[in-house]
């Protein structure tokens, strides 16, 4: 979906990105679902509403610790250019400041799992955090750990790197404050996804500066797409975890029913209707457990 008319300057796996005026850019979340690398044939119907309206309510929820690139997702509110739109951009844009983003992809993790439990396996540090021995996949980390990584182009993996890396790279006076912006905003966000029966395992921020030189919080936040949830009471360390958001699709596409094969190369088959219904569920239930607030369309 690119909208003619608009000044498109970019897609990901998920968003597409429009610029508007000199200063904005729009955030649009398409209903697009990514596994395995792959971008999948079958959309999930309302997801980039789903997600857009959790981004809001978390940057609300941040809105003390850290200031956020949001101007408005009220379409009534949008510039003109973008009024003949306003169908298709209702509940899933976002209008946002314009940032000089920090090329860095600044990661907490409170448990150890993906990346970080294969760097903890082969190094027994995460981005040379040392950490104790004995952790499994799963492990609730001694405490919250900053593990940023390298923003990798499209269709590569994010790398891994040290805190001195992240200094080489923005300055010391930055990298100290993406770190601790980045923790502060983690165990915020765990304490509250904990009250709600979710752990969150380990998030990705985007932070940029402003026209003032402010370092803002920008891109989606706390989304499923951005951070690993469990649910807490399935919680067991030493296998993976469920996913709250993905499993149904990872499990139907690595079963014989699917007649997929990971390692072929080749693209994932669409997905059968339950399978979509059931994974449209999860996001929907993500949203409501966190925010309190029922979803609607
Ligand atoms: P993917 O997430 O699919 O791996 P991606 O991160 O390149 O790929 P998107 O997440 O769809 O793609 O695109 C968002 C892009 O917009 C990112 O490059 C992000 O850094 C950038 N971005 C987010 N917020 C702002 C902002 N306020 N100003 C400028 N750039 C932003
Ligand atoms: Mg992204």
């Amino acid at each position: 979906m690119t909208l003619p008319g608009l000044r498109h300057i970019g897609s990901g796996k998920v968003r597409e990105l429009y610029a508007v005026g000199d200063d904005l850019l729009l955030l649009v979340a398409t209903d697009r679902i990514s596994a395995y690398d792959w971008v999948l044939d079958s959309p999930i119907p309302d997801k980039g509403k789903i997600l857009t309206q959790l981004s809001l309510w978390w940057f609300e929820q941040l809105a003390d610790l850290v200031p956020n690139h949001v101007v408005t997702a009220d379409v009534d509110e949008f510039p003109a250019e973008l009024r003949p739109h306003k169908d298709e951009l209702r509940g899933r844009a976002m209008l946002c400041r314009r940032l000089e983003m920090v090329p860095v992809e600044c990661v907490a993790r409170g448990y150890l799992t993906g990346s970080g439990l294969a760097d903890y396996r082969r190094t027994g540090a995460v981005c040379g955090v040392e950490l104790p021995p004995g952790l499994t996949d799963g492990s609730r980390l001694p405490e919250p750990i900053f593990t940023p990584a390298t923003k990798a182009e499209i269709g590569r993996h994010d790398e891994n790197i040290s805190y001195e890396a992240v200094v080489a790279t923005v300055g010391e006076e930055t990298a100290a404050k993406l770190r601790d912006l980045t923790l502060r905003i983690y165990r915020r966000a765990h304490d509250i996804a904990r009250e709600r029966g979710l752990i969150l395992a380990d998030t990705k921020f985007e932070f940029g500066r402003d026209a003032t030189g402010r370092l803002v919080l920008g891109d989606e936040v706390l989304t499923p797409d951005s951070s690993r949830y469990w649910p807490a009471d399935a919680w067991e360390p030493g296998r993976p975890q469920p996913s709250f958001d993905k499993q149904f699709v990872r499990d139907w596409l690595t079963s014989p029913e699917s007649g997929w094969d990971r390692r072929s190369g080749e693209a994932p088959p669409p997905l059968p209707e339950d399978v979509v219904a059931r994974t449209r569920a999860k996001y929907v239930e993500a949203y409501e457990r966190l925010t309190g607030r029922p979803f609607v369309a």
